[in-house]
Formats: structure tokens, sequence, C-alpha cells
């Protein structure tokens, strides 16, 4: 593991990514992909030339070529993809799980007095199928219906701050995608990648990660090594 590159002493708010991060929810980005391709086409939209993008950027670009010409058009063009793309995220939800440790975590940061948060691109009804007590262990979770941007835009990790009364410096950002560095980044936190996903140590000191953890769990270990 790299050495952690801060000093953990200065943190006192934790804020977490939730797929791949504290849950597996095996979505089929694939199959999202080609739902949505789909309806692009359907719109009279050429989806290839947005191939490159994740799934809700595509979405964003479609809505924005379809407005300069029609506002009801990019609405209903908006609608329609985002009831695709959220029944795929509720079915996924629906046999996806907490990893195990992940209710101990957020009882042992409040133990520890630090705060946490949780944001994701996901929607808030799959996050609570796999999470239904979420808020029971974690006070704020900022999913994608409460925002305009999500990450890797900052929008998402400021409110979860502003709603915990954080600041940037005093916080670190962890998530199981380049895309949650980029994020935390983006806002002045700290941040740490963690291995539970798809991507390897290597891809997160790339992304410029003050350190990389095995586990989301194992942050409490590296921010308050006298407690556990
Ligand atoms: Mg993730």
């Amino acid at each position: 593991m790299a050495p952690i590159l801060f000093d953990p002493s200065a943190i006192d708010t934790v804020i977490f990514d939730f797929d791949g991060t504290l849950a597996r929810l095996n979505i089929d980005f694939e199959q999202m992909r080609r739902d949505v391709a789909s309806l692009i086409d359907r719109w009279g939209v050429d989806p290839r030339s947005l191939q490159n993008r994740f799934v809700l950027e595509m979405i964003g670009e479609v809505q924005a070529l379809l407005g300069k010409n029609s506002g009801d058009h990019a609405a209903s063009f908006t609608r329609e993809a985002f009831r695709i793309i959220e029944e795929i995220e509720v079915e996924a939800a629906q046999s996806g799980s907490l990893f195990d440790g992940a209710k101990e975590l957020f009882t042992g940061l409040r133990k520890a007095s630090l705060q946490a948060g949780i944001i994701t691109r996901n929607c808030e009804k799959a996050v609570r199928t796999v999470f239904p007590d979420i808020h029971d262990y974690c006070p704020v979770v900022v999913c994608r219906n409460d925002v305009r941007r999500v990450k890797p835009h900052p929008e998402q990790i400021n409110l979860a701050l502003s709603r915990l009364g954080a600041k940037p410096g005093r916080c670190v950002m962890i998530g199981d995608h380049p895309i949650d560095i980029e994020t935390g980044k983006n806002a002045g936190t700290r941040t740490a990648g963690v291995l539970t996903g798809r991507f390897q140590e290597k891809d997160f000191l790339r992304a410029g990660a003050d350190m990389v953890l095995r586990e989301a769990p194992d942050i409490l270990r590296r921010l308050k090594p006298e407690d556990f």
C-alpha cells in the first residue's frame, strides 16, 4: 500500500461513493448504454458521436442538443432516458447488497467523532433498495436526484459538506473509481481509492489519489490508528 500523503489528524469528515465502495449493485452499464443509445437514435441523434461518454453525460448532451430546437422534446427525451436507467439501476439494486462491515464502518466513524456522507451518481430509489435504513447510519446522502450536476463536478460533494457543516480541507473523499478521485480534487478534499471495484492501485495513483485502501472500512485504522 502506498503511504498516506497527509496528516490524518487534520481530517474530521469522510465522504463515500456508494456503488463499488459500500455496496455491490452489479449494474449492467453496457445494457444501459445500449438502451439509451437506441433511444437517442429514435430521437434522430447519431449515438456513435457520444460513445466515449458515460451514460449520464450522453443524456445531458442529447438533452442540450434537442433543447436547441424544442424544450418539450428535450424534456420528453430526458424523462424517457431516466426512466430507462432507473429501471436498470433499481433492478440491479434488488439483487445487490451492502459490503460486509459497511454499517459497522459508519458506527465506527461516529464513535471516532468523524462525520460521514455519501455521494452517488445512482438514483435514491436504488440506494434505498440496497440500504433501506441508510439514514440511521449516515446523516447525509446526496444522490443524482438532489443536484443538477453529478460527479466529477463538485456540486454533490459541496452539498454534502455544507449539510455537514464541514470543510473540504478537512475531508477525505473515498471511492472505487478514478472519477471519485477527480471529484475530491475538484472540491479540494483529500482522496482515497478503494480496491473493491474494478480499478487497481496504479489507476488511483495515476489519478492523483492521496492514498489507496483495500476496502472502505480500512479508513478507520488509517485516520484513528490509536482507536482501531
Ligand atoms: Mg463507485
